[in-house]
């Protein structure tokens, strides 16, 4: 069954349909990822890749400044060496592999021209959400005294320090150890007209094994998560954070790369969640987890000052990037 709703004004309202679907038609259904798609040697083609390379699964577009490697059956993909996941993976078809038009028109068009991706998009006000706060304490690990909502916060305004010199306009959710709930974060970011908006965490798992750093943002509507392989019906609802699904993968994909270019840590990628502070942005948003607490090697790093300089760096440049990004897109000098 296929249900497609227009972006909802609010968020709230998208909540109100997300329901009212849900109980017109019972249980959730899952269903397979499917839409129009187009083959692969047709993208390659079309976007000035010079080579088109399949080795069993293994599918490589090379062109001369960027690369697209993708395996079939699998969503993980990634460009330029940074891992991201589609909305469905290529699929063999009459003999060819094919994807998702969405997908090469919200994902790859968009990184291989971000300028087109962002010009409808402001430059101007950046909110940074250091995530939890008071009670909730986020990922903590007490016998070694670290909690997440003590380091994002460290975290936000290290990376506030940094984008200050910029004479960049930087707000941040919260200043102090305080309880803040979804709601109030998107709804300042709203308040104060966010062109912007970063949400910091850091991860945990219940293995310790678990390690490296990922950025979320909104998955397409009408396709799954990263962690569902197949659409259920609350999938098909286009939420606020939809209206920027173009910029969402440019901010993303700029943030992680930043991210692992100054940690050094394992790529676990771009990933699509919809998490409620970037569902309800009103603006391009992204949510990054940047290392994993619960993992022994990775949480005595993110207690050193040193590693965390280094992860401030790398999200205040990633938002530099992609608001020069921005600026050239309205012709305006970074
Ligand atoms: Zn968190």
């Amino acid at each position: 069954m296929r249900i497609a709703f227009g972006i909802i004004g609010k968020c709230i309202q998208g909540l109100i349909l997300l329901l009212a679907c849900e109980s017109v038609f019972g249980r959730s259904v899952d269903s397979k990822v499917e839409g129009p798609s187009v083959a692969v040697s047709k993208v390659a083609s079309r976007y000035g890749f010079s080579s088109y390379d399949v080795h069993g699964k293994q599918i490589t577009l090379q062109g001369r400044f960027n690369m697209l490697e993708m395996e079939g059956n699998s969503r993980r993909a990634s460009f330029n060496h940074v891992d991201f996941w589609l909305s469905g993976p290529p699929a063999r078809s009459w003999g060819r592999w094919t994807m998702l038009q969405n997908d090469v028109d919200k994902m790859l068009a968009p990184l291989l021209n971000p300028s087109e991706a962002v010009k409808k998009e402001g430059y101007r006000v950046i909110v940074l959400d250091p995530g939890h706060g008071g009670n909730d304490k986020g990922a903590n690990n007490m016998r070694r005294g670290i909690q997440e909502k003590q380091i994002v916060l460290e975290l936000a305004k290290d990376v506030r320090g940094i984008l200050k010199r910029y004479n960049l306009d930087v707000r941040l959710t919260r200043w102090q150890d305080v309880n803040l709930s979804l709601d109030e974060r998107s709804q300042y970011a709203a308040q104060v007209r966010a062109d912007l908006f970063v949400s910091i965490h850091l991860n945990s798992a219940n293995s310790s094994k678990p390690s490296g750093i990922e950025t979320h943002i909104m998955p397409l509507a009408g396709y799954p998560i990263t962690a569902n392989a197949s659409v259920s019906s609350r999938d098909r609802v286009a939420f606020p954070g939809n209206r920027h699904d173009e910029a969402n993968m440019v901010l993303g994909y700029m943030l992680q790369k930043s991210l692992l270019k100054y940690t050094r840590a394992e790529d676990r990628g771009v990933r699509r969640s919809r998490f409620y502070v970037i569902k309800c942005a009103p603006c391009p948003a992204a949510l990054v987890e940047c290392g994993f607490i619960s993992n022994c090697k990775e949480r005595e790093k993110l207690m050193q000052t040193e590693y965390k300089d280094r992860i401030a760096k790398a999200l205040a440049e990633g938002i530099i990037a992609y608001l020069n990004t921005v600026k050239r897109a309205h012709n305006i000098k970074p």
